[in-house]
């Protein structure tokens, strides 16, 4: 089955194709008329995992629009907020629940404009909070690094994960409680967004 249409290796200018395809977070992107035009291996992976597919999809297929599988208020919010990253040309952040029968989540979505061919690359994050009583000690063990530090991209603001370092994660905490071990760094995705071109 295609993941992406023949034309979006050429509007992808800001992102390397590859740092996309070796991401083991969910990520698709839209055109600007919001019909999807790119799914990740990740995508399908997470897909399968949640006990998503086939539906998954037949619902979501290429060239389709991403707003009608999208269904009440959700779909609002999520048109303005494409809208919004097309005309500012600026990054943004959603939260956003996406919870299975045996588990509650959040996820942390982050939509990076296309600026020269119009579009949208979305990269999908799982917001970590944690309800135990010494939430510092638990984040710890998941996101301390072997050098002492904790990773933390300075764009997106997403945590490195310590048991996969491929993995990057919405800490909440870290980011209303900046720990003093923090090491400010750069994700893959915001590496080629934003410095790979200068
Ligand atoms: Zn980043």
């Amino acid at each position: 089955m295609n993941r992406y249409l023949e034309n979006f290796k050429n509007k992808l200018v800001e992102i390397d194709f590859e740092t996309l395809e070796e991401d083991p977070h969910s990520i698709y992107a839209v055109d600007e008329n919001f019909n999807l035009i790119y799914f990740n291996e990740a995508y399908f992976q997470f897909a399968r995992d949640n006990d998503g597919e086939p539906q998954i999809t037949n619902n979501h297929s290429l060239g389709s629009n991403i707003l009608s599988a999208i269904k009440g208020d959700i779909k609002k919010i999520y048109a303005q907020a494409l809208t919004e990253v097309l005309t500012t040309g600026k990054s943004k952040n959603l939260s956003y629940e996406c919870s299975s029968i045996k588990k509650y989540r959040l996820f942390m979505q982050r939509l990076y404009p296309l600026k020269k061919a119009k579009g949208v690359v979305i990269i999908n994050s799982l917001q970590v909070e944690s309800e135990l009583k010494n939430v510092a000690s638990h984040l710890e063990k998941n996101y301390l690094q072997e050098t002492g530090f904790i990773n933390q991209c300075s764009n997106c603001r997403r945590t490195q994960s310590a048991i996969d370092i491929n993995k990057w994660d919405w800490v909440p905490s870290y980011i209303s409680t900046m720990p003093k071990n923090m090491s400010h760094t750069i994700c893959p995705i915001c590496f080629d967004y934003y410095w790979k071109n200068i």
